[in-house]
């Protein structure tokens, strides 16, 4: 918690970037300055032996560390409600990496977003319950009914967010040096000499030629792969537990969004963290999950390993209709490409029963009729009647 005595300058600082944007005057030296001022009033912090055990204990066991029940989002959009995310459920395991695969509009980036709690805008609604275990006692924590102030101990800290737009969501006004170091300096109260050097650790960890030098670049001197290191480098900064990646690699071309994947593969071996990978990308997915769910109209159709998803092909007919529509995938296989037929249904007009009906050369009267339940087989869930 930021000290009443240093509230007022981060306050000033808030303000002094509003102004100086507002005036669109270039603001860097001087409020880097002010940075500097700032940080060097900070007292240090040291994570202690037995915190960073018990990170070491916590990480150890496999065990349910984030757990997505029945969560709905539904928001009002001239006059029409939409509902983005539709009961969906899903579990995060310790040192588990999740990929959520599916169309633009399903609902992935609205359900990653959830587990942030951000404040909602007017006209918004969710419901459902998310759990997360900050510690091994086993005792969750329902993250929804939590106020902002109260979720400002886990964002930054236990999650760390990648945006899906590198660029526009770095300051253009501060160095990047400056604003990687913000969370070590609001939320860990880290001193400035110790922020400056995690942050160059952190900046070579994510690939960024001399970390001393580029720190002191601005957003506008980087190049897309750099920025989308530097946002993997600011959501690390803080040591999260679970990583949040929206889309990470949906700005980047094919060779650097190898680059980006072997650096998240790499990271997550070295730090140990879970993460949540959205993507449309079901290659990606397959290269970063360990287990993949798949979303269509908002909900969690189908959630199964990795391994058995492309080895022993998906089990629900969208599942499979996403994969057989992929070029690589058609060329291993040596088939035709298939397109899935038909398209996605708009959120405010959901067909009734399976949402995937109309759509689906499998579908039966009853599909039209009633949602499917969810079934168990094995390891793997799906919503389908084909299994019911
Ligand atoms: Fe197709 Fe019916 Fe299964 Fe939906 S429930 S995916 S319509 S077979």
């Amino acid at each position: 918690m930021t000290e009443p005595h240093l509230k007022k300058p981060l306050l000033e600082l808030k303000n002094l970037r509003s102004y100086f944007k507002f005036h669109g005057v270039e603001p860097s030296k001087y409020l880097d300055q002010k940075f500097l001022e700032y940080f060097q009033a900070r007292p240090s912090y040291e994570p202690t032996e037995f915190e960073k055990q018990a990170r070491e204990d916590y990480w150890s066991v496999g065990r349910e560390k984030l757990i997505i029940d029945g969560y709905d989002y539904t928001y009002e959009q001239n006059e029409i409600l939409i509902k983005a995310v539709d009961g969906a459920s899903v579990t995060l395991h310790g040192n588990e990496s999740l990929s959520i695969v599916g169309e633009t509009g399903c609902g992935k980036t609205s359900l990653l977003f959830s587990v942030m709690n951000f404040p909602l805008p007017h006209h918004s609604y969710k419901a459902g319950e998310i759990n997360y275990y900050p510690t091994d006692d086993n005792v969750p924590v329902n993250l929804l009914p939590l106020s902002d102030k109260e979720m400002e101990k886990y964002r930054g800290i236990h999650f760390g967010l990648i945006p899906q737009l590198p660029k526009e969501s770095l300051n253009p006004w501060i160095t990047v040096g400056f604003q990687s170091g913000e969370i070590l300096l609001e939320r860990l109260s880290m001193r400035q000499e110790k922020i400056k050097e995690k942050v160059i650790e952190f900046l070579g960890k994510v690939a960024i030629p001399d970390p001393s030098i580029s720190m002191e670049k601005y957003v506008n001197q980087l190049s897309g792969g750099e920025a989308q290191r530097v946002c993997i480098a600011m959501a690390l900064l803080g040591d999260p537990r679970i990583l949040l990646a929206d889309e990470p690699l949906a700005s980047l071309d094919t060779i650097i969004q190898a680059t980006v994947i072997h650096l998240l593969l790499e990271l997550k071996k070295e730090m140990k963290f879970s993460y949540v990978f959205a993507t449309h990308n079901i290659g990606a997915a397959g290269q970063l999950g360990d287990v993949m769910a798949v979303m269509y109209g908002g909900e969690i159709i189908e959630i199964r390993p990795t391994k058995e998803f492309f080895e022993d092909e998906p089990l629900h007919p969208y599942s499979k209709g996403l994969l057989h529509a992929t070029p690589w995938y058609a060329l291993r296989k040596n088939q035709p490409l298939k397109e899935i037929p038909g398209e996605l249904p708009k959120p405010y007009d959901w067909p009734t029963g399976c949402k995937f009906h109309p759509r689906c050369p499998s579908a039966t009267a009853v599909c039209k009729r009633s949602k499917p339940p969810r079934i168990q087989l094995d390891n793997s869930f799906v919503e389908c009647f084909l299994y019911a």
